[in-house]
């Protein structure tokens, strides 16, 4: 009798015990959803004020250069007016006068008059080295172009940032980076560039119109016919970039003096020099190299380093 009372007397405050274990749980919970709530809202909040910014920027820059979009419409021509130094203010503003770039490519030395341009230019970004490029190109006032891959991580989406809002140029490198997958149809390739093209939009606000294909266009990779794709890149009005220098940090053996010599060497022999060099993991000797590669060309008569845009005259290995 005694120990069926204890029992029950038991059973009892247990019973108690869950009910507040229970009742406290709820409150707990009551609290923290709304606020959780409240942090995803005011994070998203933020994302899409930058967004906005952004657009309405490019809408008062269109605006300001071809007027209201009633006239536009008014005009019975709703395409853009052709206006191929038009750049909208999320890419590079520069002080050259691209009017006067003379492109001929000339290779002999002996030829070249004029001012010499050269663009750096890196692939296979963004990386642990993104910052640390960008730093140098800021410390030395240089801007050049980044073909990036896509890397949703959230740890490069400021890099991303970083190469826009500093001015230089962003291309396309393809999302995957993987020679099986865009080189194996029309369709992999075609779904693989509109895929990192929002991927950046979303990111940046940049409407890249910049590319570079992976292993160039002269790789002997791909299954379709490399003038399919580059019809696919036309459609979307897309300009792809080769290299006539190439930094050779792909290479077994490279470092930092020979990646130097491979370019400073190099440069000289043309009036128009796309660089080709890597932003990579396994690449600190590029790095480390840079500074003096940057020293030496800006030492150069005459030669200036400018970023890809509209008017640069594309360096192709492979021409439709
Ligand atoms: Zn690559």
């Amino acid at each position: 009798m005694e120990s069926d009372k204890k029992k029950e007397k038991v059973t009892y405050s247990k019973r108690i015990r869950y009910l507040r274990r229970l009742i406290l749980t709820t409150v707990a919970a009551a609290c923290l959803i709304p606020t959780c709530i409240c942090v995803i809202l005011a994070v998203r909040y933020d994302r899409l004020n930058v967004r906005y910014e952004q657009a309405k920027a490019n809408l008062d820059w269109y605006r300001e250069r071809y007027g209201s979009e009633t006239d536009i419409l008014a005009s019975g021509d709703e395409t853009l007016p052709d206006d191929s130094d038009a750049v909208p203010p999320a890419a590079e503003e520069m002080d050259i006068d691209y009017a006067t770039v003379d492109v001929s490519g000339a290779q002999n030395p002996e030829d070249i008059e004029g001012t010499r341009y050269v663009y750096l230019t890196f692939d296979d970004g963004p990386s642990t080295y993104t910052d640390e490029i960008l730093d140098i190109l800021a410390q030395y006032d240089v801007k050049a172009t980044f073909f990036v891959c896509g890397k949703a991580s959230n740890k490069y989406t400021d890099a991303y940032k970083r190469i826009v809002e500093e001015g230089h140029t962003l291309g396309m490198h393809s999302y995957s980076h993987k020679y099986s997958d865009i080189y194996s149809s029309l369709d992999s390739f075609k779904a693989d560039l509109d895929k990192l093209r929002i991927f950046l939009y979303e990111t940046t606000g940049v409407w890249s119109r910049y590319y570079r294909f992976p292993g160039g266009s002269s790789n002997t990779v791909t299954k379709v016919d490399i003038s399919e794709l580059i019809n696919c890149l036309d459609e979307s009005e897309v300009t792809y970039f080769d290299w006539n220098v190439s930094a050779g940090d792909d290479k077994s053996g490279a470092n930092k003096d020979r990646i130097y010599n491979n370019i400073v060497n190099n440069v000289p022999r043309f009036k128009h020099c796309i660089i080709l060099m890597h932003d990579a993991a396994d690449k600190k000797s590029t790095v480390d190299a840079l500074p003096e590669i940057i020293e030496a060309i800006q030492a150069m008569d005459d030669t200036v380093i400018v970023p890809i845009t509209d008017d640069t005259l594309p360096v192709q290995h492979i021409s439709n």
